[in-house]
């Protein structure tokens, strides 16, 4: 145990898992698992990065490390992720990591918010994020004029998420998650969303509809809430 002797902090909105993977590396550690072995004792589970476990490898603080948005694992709350101060359900996140690869070539890390399932796109290069892993199970990939349409929206809940996730007083009621969540189950049918319910992973988008006239009608409902 003991801390790390190298460790940045963190790019703002950077994934969380990114950030681990640079700690190991710039430690000369082969792996995040090695890692965590040496420091924790404890196996290195990417879907369950503390707070903590980042405070206590780099000696940052909690307040330090949240004003990153790094899409963290809620300690607190089970099957929840810190993004800033807002908490996430893990329904809300894609399994599958999906990028952009045009920001990749211009940044030097992976952004938490491409796990948001409801953040199909890149607002900055408007096209649809894609799998990080090629050979991951294919996806439904929504064709160009369901892009166009997500992306007159998805500026408008990207404001919100960033406005939420620093508002250490939000009323969770009023977040952006909430309102995205209330229409997920509305737009769900029973039995998607009796399994929705059952789980407690990450999802993959399938529970997001993404088919062409779902799509449309599930960013539609979303835009007159929260743009309108
Ligand atoms: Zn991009």
């Amino acid at each position: 145990m003991g801390q790390l002797f190298v460790f940045p902090k963190p790019s703002k909105g950077q994934l969380a898992t990114c950030y681990v993977r640079k700690l190991a590396e710039l430690n000369h550690y082969i792996s995040a698992n090695e890692m965590y072995g040496h420091h924790f004792n404890e196996a290195y589970d990417q879907d369950n990065i503390s707070l903590k476990q980042l405070c206590d490898l780099t000696g940052h603080n909690s307040t330090v490390m949240q004003d990153v948005m790094l899409l963290i694992s809620d300690q607190n709350e089970q099957n929840t992720f810190l993004y800033g101060h807002l908490h996430i359900p893990s329904y809300h996140l894609t399994k599958e990591l999906f990028v952009c690869r045009s920001c990749l070539e211009e940044q030097s890390f992976m952004e938490g918010k491409w796990r948001i399932a409801w953040l199909p796109c890149c607002t900055k290069h408007h096209k649809a994020l894609t799998p990080f892993n090629y050979s991951a199970e294919p996806i439904y990939e929504p064709d160009k004029q369901v892009i166009d349409t997500l992306l007159q929206i998805q500026p408008a809940l990207e404001r919100a998420l960033d406005n939420d996730a620093f508002n250490k007083d939000l009323n969770i009621d009023n977040s952006i998650v909430a309102k995205v969540d209330k229409q997920l189950k509305r737009s769900l049918k029973p039995d998607k969303l009796e399994s929705l319910n059952q789980r407690n992973k990450k999802y993959s988008r399938r529970y997001f509809p993404y088919k062409r006239s779902e799509a449309f009608l599930f960013m539609e409902c979303l835009y007159d809430q929260i743009v309108a």
